[in-house]
C-alpha cells in the first residue's frame, strides 16, 4: 500500500521566516510543530520537507551550511520525539542565482518537481498526502503534483487563499485529518 505524506514547507511552516535562515541562533519554532510532526509520525505518514533555497543560489550560505542546519533542525526534532524523514531543497534561481545555479529548474516551487521525486523515491499516496505551506506557490505546487490537501497557513488574507486550498490560522488544525482513519469499502 502506498505511504501518505504530510509535506512541509520550511520557513514560514516550521521555523519564523526572518529571510534566509540557514542558522542555530536564527531559528525560531512556530507553535505547533513538533507536536504535529510527532502526530503524524504516530498516524504513519512520511514527513517531508520542501523548501526552496535560492539563498544557496545566490551565494549566501553554501550547499554544506543547508545541510549542517538541516541536520541541526532534525537532531532538534529528535530531541521531542519527532522524525523528520526526508527533506528536498531547490537551490535554484531563474535570473539571482550565480553560475550553474541560474536556471529555471523544475523543482523550485510553484513547479512540482521536489513532491513529483519523493512521490517516486517513497511511493507515496498523493490524494491522500497533506502539504502545509505559507504562499500561493506552495499551494500551486501542491496542486501540480496531486496533493490531495493543500493548506495556506498564517495568510493574512483569506482572499488569498487559491482554490482547492483551505486557510489554517494555527498548524493543529489539520490534527483532525492526521488522525481521520480512511474509509473502508466494503465488499
Ligand atoms: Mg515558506
Ligand atoms: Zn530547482
Amino acid at each position: 500500500m502506498k505511504r501518505k505524506a504530510l509535506f512541509l514547507d520550511r520557513d514560514g511552516v516550521m521555523n519564523v521566516d526572518f529571510g534566509y535562515v540557514h542558522q542555530p541562533e536564527r531559528c525560531v519554532f512556530i507553535a505547533g510543530i513538533f507536536d504535529l510532526v510527532c502526530l503524524a509520525n504516530e498516524t504513519g505518514y512520511a514527513v517531508i520537507v520542501v523548501t526552496n533555497q535560492a539563498g544557496i543560489g545566490r551565494g549566501y550560505y553554501s550547499e554544506a551550511q543547508f545541510a549542517s542546519f538541516m541536520q541541526w533542525m532534525s537532531d532538534r526534532f529528535v530531541k521531542e520525539g519527532a522524525t523528520i524523514d526526508r527533506v528536498y531543497h531547490c537551490p535554484h534561481h531563474p535570473d539571482a542565482a550565480l553560475g550553474a545555479y541560474r536556471k529555471s529548474c523544475l523543482c523550485r516551487k510553484p513547479s512540482p518537481g521536489m513532491f513529483d521525486a519523493a512521490r517516486q523515491d517513497l511511493d507515496l499516496d498523493m490524494p491522500a498526502s497533506i502539504l502545509i505551506g505559507d504562499k500561493r506557490s506552495d499551494m500551486e505546487a501542491g496542486r501540480r503534483a496531486g496533493v490531495g490537501h493543500c493548506f495556506l497557513f498564517g495568510s493574512k488574507e483569506k482572499s488569498e487563499v487559491p482554490n482547492g486550498a483551505l486557510a489554517i490560522d494555527a498548524l493543529l488544525e489539520v490534527t483532525p485529518l492526521l488522525k481521520a482513519k480512511p474509509a473502508i469499502i466494503q465488499a
